[in-house]
This record gives C-alpha cells, structure tokens and sequence, in this order.
C-alpha cells in the first residue's frame, strides 16, 4: 500500500488573523492567528469550553468575528462588521452527529448537497466517492444498515461531495468507541490526503489530533498556546499547560545552576546552554515516563506506588526520595510489586524547563 503524504506546503489556503469572537459581547475566542496551507490538514486540540467550535464556526461563517479577518485564497471571508454568508464560501462541514437522512439511501444521501450538477455528473462524482470511503456496491442501502464507522464516511464523502475548498470537522468521532476511532482516524485521514482537500479538525482527543493533522494547535481558554507537528509539540512543549495537557509527564522541581546545568532530585542535569533562567532560580523540568527509565544499576531508587500493564510495558508511578513522583516505563519484563524500590534513572535527550509559578 502506498502511503500518501501530505504534499508540501508554501502556499496560505486558508489565514486567520488576529481573530476573536464574542458572544452577546464577552469574548470567548481571543487574537487568533493561524493558516492552513493547500491540502494541509490542521487541528485545534484542547479541552471542552476552550471554543475550538466558535473558531470553527467563525471559519464557517456562521459566527461574525469582532476583531481580526478569516481569509481564504487572499478573499476576505470575514472581519469586524463583515461576514460572507456560509453558502458563498465553499466550505464543508462535518459533525458529531451526523444528521444523514434516515429515509434517503447512500447515494442520494451523498448527492444531496450537489444542487446544480446534472444527473450523468452526481452519478459520477457519488460512484467516485464511494469507491474513495470503501463502499462501493452499498448505495441502496439505507444510513441504519450501515455501522457507526460506515455512516461516518458517508457524512465525510457528503461534505465532500461539492468539493469544497476546505472541510470543517467538529469531534467527527467522539460518537464512536475507541477501536472503530483507531481504525477510522487514519482511514479518514487517507481520504482528506487523496481528494487534495484542506481540513481543519477540532477535538480533544490527543490521540486523533496525533493521527490525524499536520499540524495541531492546542487551545485554552478561548487562545492558541502553540501550534507545531505532533513530535514538535509532544517532544517540545513552549507551555506549561501544552506539556500537561499532552501525553503524560510531571514537572521536576530543580534549581538552575548555571546556563549549562540544573540541580534536580534526579541528579545534576546538563542543558543545552540556550534557557534564559537566571542562576539560583527554582524551575522545573519536564519528564515524560520514555524519559524517566527503570536501571538496576542507578543510585537514585523509587518506591512503587502504582502501576498499569500495557501489554509490551509497565507504566509506574514511583515516588522519589524528595517524595516528587514521577511516571516511569519499564519493559514489560520488569514485573515489580507495589512498594518495592526500584532504580530509575533519567534518558533525557533535551531538557524542558518552565519557571515554577508561572502557569
Ligand atoms: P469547545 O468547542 O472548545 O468545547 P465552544 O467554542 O463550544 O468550546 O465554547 C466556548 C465558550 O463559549 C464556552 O464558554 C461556551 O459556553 C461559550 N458558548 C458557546 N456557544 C455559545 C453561545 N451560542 N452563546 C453564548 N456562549 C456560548
């Protein structure tokens, strides 16, 4: 099987601004600024109530926004006191819920927004689509013989069906169970890739941002902390929240002792000379449980307060001399009980630091 990757990107399909949006007033999105280049699918990440919808919406045009401007092509699409109606700006949208129609069949289902096009061509294009999302052969069908995962592709091959220039996901899977997301997410994300279409995702599931997007933008509280590729933002967090939000980790308290080293219950740990902290200034590292490993060897020893069997590793949680407790994986081999005292040892390839106080 070929995978296809998404091709690279120069060009600026979709650009927003300095965005915010408000309602009745308060705003709940602030000075946003992101882009999406052809092709390119991005994702806004973070918890609910932080407004990934609202930015969605505003992108959609059914929110007008009060500061900044949403283009698309250089076309200005909206601003403070300017908003193209949803229809003139050729985007397509997907939902949770996926409001196929229950008494229409597959294929008209996905020919419904196809208004304009003559029949030989809905014909064409819902064949096309349906061999795309693997279900030739099921036109007849109706949306209730379909599987949860079936229908959602439908709803995909739906909105893409007039080809618009970018797609809007709102949690497209949230409604389906963890196996059928595993399968779905990267299937999905083969199918944005074929068709060449721009997509923006929005969830809070790390995991189908990771699997889906190009790039991922974490948002809180109604601001974009930090947009990066999924390494970028696991491997290099520039926020205390991002770091906590992504993944597992726990910030270890230290003492900076100079530009190269810093002072940590885990031993003196070397930098790589470029942080801004000042001498004596109390930080805290960022560890992730791959960096935190079990070493028979090590000086250092942690009790075991509890532990999850993940098939091919442990994940511990051990608590250090200091009492800081930390996240710790170890091959699957290394069966210990609860309250032995292991060795650990820290495998950090950079250091992650945030001044301690700051959120
Ligand atoms: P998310 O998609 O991240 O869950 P939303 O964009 O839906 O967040 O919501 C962001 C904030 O805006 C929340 O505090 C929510 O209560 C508020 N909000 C959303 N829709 C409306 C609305 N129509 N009127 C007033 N407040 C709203």
């Amino acid at each position: 099987m070929t995978t296809i990757t998404s091709k690279s990107v120069e060009l600026i399909h979709l650009s927003l601004d300095n965005v915010s949006v408000a309602y009745s007033n308060a705003r709940v999105v602030h000075d946003v600024s992101l882009t999406l280049g052809q092709g390119q699918i991005g994702c806004l990440l973070g918890p609910s109530g932080c407004g990934k919808s609202t930015i969605l919406r505003a992108i959609a045009g059914f929110e007008p926004v009060v500061q900044g401007e949403i283009k698309m092509d250089e076309q200005l699409l909206s601003s403070n006191g300017f908003t193209r109606a949803p229809e003139g700006r050729q985007v397509g949208m997907v939902f949770q819920d996926l409001a196929l129609f229950p008494h229409i069949n597959i294929a008209d289902n996905i020919a419904f927004g196809l208004r304009g096009w003559n029949e030989a061509e809905k014909v064409e294009r819902v064949s096309e689509l349906l061999e795309l999302i693997g279900l030739s052969g099921l036109e007849k069908r109706f949306p209730h013989s379909l599987s949860g995962g079936q229908q959602q592709r439908v709803a995909l091959a739906r909105a893409m069906a007039p080809r618009p220039k970018l797609l809007l996901l709102d949690e497209p899977f949230s409604g389906l169970d963890a196996s059928m997301r595993e399968v779905l997410v990267p299937e999905v994300r083969e199918i944005l890739l074929k068709e060449q279409i721009s997509a923006l995702l929005v969830t809070h599931d790390q995991m189908e941002a990771f699997a889906m997007a190009d790039k991922v933008s974490v948002v809180n509280q109604g601001r974009i902390l930090q947009t990066d590729t999924p390494y970028q933002m696991y491997h290099e967090p520039v926020d205390r929240f991002v770091a906590d939000f992504i993944g597992e980790g726990d910030f270890l308290s230290g003492i900076v002792i100079d530009d190269k080293q810093v002072k940590t219950a885990l031993g003196v740990l070397s930098t790589d000379g470029s942080h801004s902290f000042a001498t004596d200034q109390a930080i805290d590292v960022f560890i992730r449980p791959d960096d935190l490993l079990h070493d028979d060897n090590s000086d250092i020893t942690a009790e075991i307060i509890s532990k999850q069997f993940r098939g091919s590793h442990f994940l511990y949680r051990v608590v250090l001399p200091s009492k800081q407790a930390l996240f710790c994986f170890a091959s699957s081999h290394h069966n210990h009980a609860l309250g032995e005292h292991i060795g650990v040892k820290l495998d950090l390839d950079h250091l992650v630091m945030f001044a301690q106080g700051n959120s």
